[in-house]
């Protein structure tokens, strides 16, 4: 491995700072899952690593039900999982923390270093999507806020400009009648990349028989994790009924851009964004029933 120095940083702007005067050869390091093994393979190089977490924002995990949870960019996948309130409302995002690696690697990966990483095959950006997460991100103009959908611009990149650290991610509090769920398909039974990644959440009625919002989001079939509006759309006044659900995936299989290659075929996968998609917004639907 390349040597680098090393900082903690004291807070998000003491590290957008480092970020901004190293010009590109500064890396954050959160749980250090990808980065590590990406400097030892020589694929991204770095002058410094800046530790982001002794930051308390970026190492915070609250919940209340009025403001919601904010989600530092650091916290590992364990804390989320292991916390009973969150784990029983974001029940969509649990699904993909629970995925990442093996516990061993949830001891140390965080949700922001998963979608910081953008791969098109991540785990937590399709679910984060369907919760509707929000980044909060720190840098040389300030704060500024950006959807999760608008957060990734190409395999690997993402629209943190120079001196940008994302800090934290913030999600709504669910409503009652909300339900998320994400599923991948993995040849292997763990520690494998999603040949296709599915996030879906609805939001259902007082009654529970109808559908008032539903987002779904795809993974491993678009050169980013792909979120698909119309998909969700088309079910808003159904009943959640096999042919509304049907007919969603549909429309998410439509939207998907996959490639092929040594995982699956582009045909696979689109056969796979159908089955997977009727398969999240079933289990979605049920949690927002139960
Ligand atoms: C054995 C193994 C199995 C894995 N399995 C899976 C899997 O099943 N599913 C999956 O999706 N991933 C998987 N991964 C990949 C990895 O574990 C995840 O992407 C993880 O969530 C990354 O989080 P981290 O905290 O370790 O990020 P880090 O490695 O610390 O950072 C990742 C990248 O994001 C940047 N970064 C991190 N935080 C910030 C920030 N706050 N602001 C700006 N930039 C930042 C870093 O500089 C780096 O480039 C696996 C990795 C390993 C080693």
């Amino acid at each position: 491995m390349q040597p680098f120095r090393y900082i903690r940083a004291q807070n998000a702007e003491h590290a957008a700072t480092l970020l901004q005067q190293q010009n590109g050869r500064a890396r954050i390091l959160a749980g250090g899952t990808d980065l590590i093994v990406a400097l030892r393979e020589h694929r991204i190089e770095a002058d410094l690593v800046i530790d982001i977490k002794g930051i308390p924002e970026v190492d915070e995990l609250t919940f209340d039900a009025h403001d919601g949870l904010r989600l530092g960019a650091a916290v590992p996948c364990h804390r989320i999982y292991n916390h009973a309130e969150i784990a029983r409302c974001f029940a969509g995002l649990i699904d993909a923390a629970q995925l990442i690696g093996g516990v061993q690697v949830q001891g140390r990966a965080s949700l922001g270093g998963n979608l910081c990483n953008a791969s098109p095959a991540a785990d937590s950006i399709p679910a984060l999507i369907v919760h509707s997460a929000i980044c909060d991100i720190a840098g040389p103009q300030g704060r500024r806020h950006v959807a999760v959908e608008d957060f990734c611009s190409a395999p690997g990149r993402t629209i943190l400009q120079a001196g940008d650290l994302l800090v934290a991610l913030r999600i709504p509090a669910p409503q009652p009648g909300f339900g998320a769920a994400y599923l991948r398909f993995i040849p292997r039974n763990e520690m494998d990349i999603a040949v296709v990644g599915v996030g879906a959440s609805v939001q259902l009625d007082e009654s529970r028989t109808m559908i008032t919002s539903a987002r779904i989001a795809l993974g491993a079939v678009a050169p980013t994790p792909l979120y698909v509006p119309e998909a969700g759309a088309a079910l808003i006044g159904q009943a959640p009924s096999a042919e509304a659900i049907a007919h969603a995936a549909d429309i998410a299989r439509a939207a998907a851009r996959p490639i092929s290659d040594m995982r699956g075929t582009a045909e696979y996968r689109r056969h796979l964004v159908a089955v997977l998609t009727r398969r999240a917004l079933t289990k979605a639907i049920e949690r927002a029933q139960a």
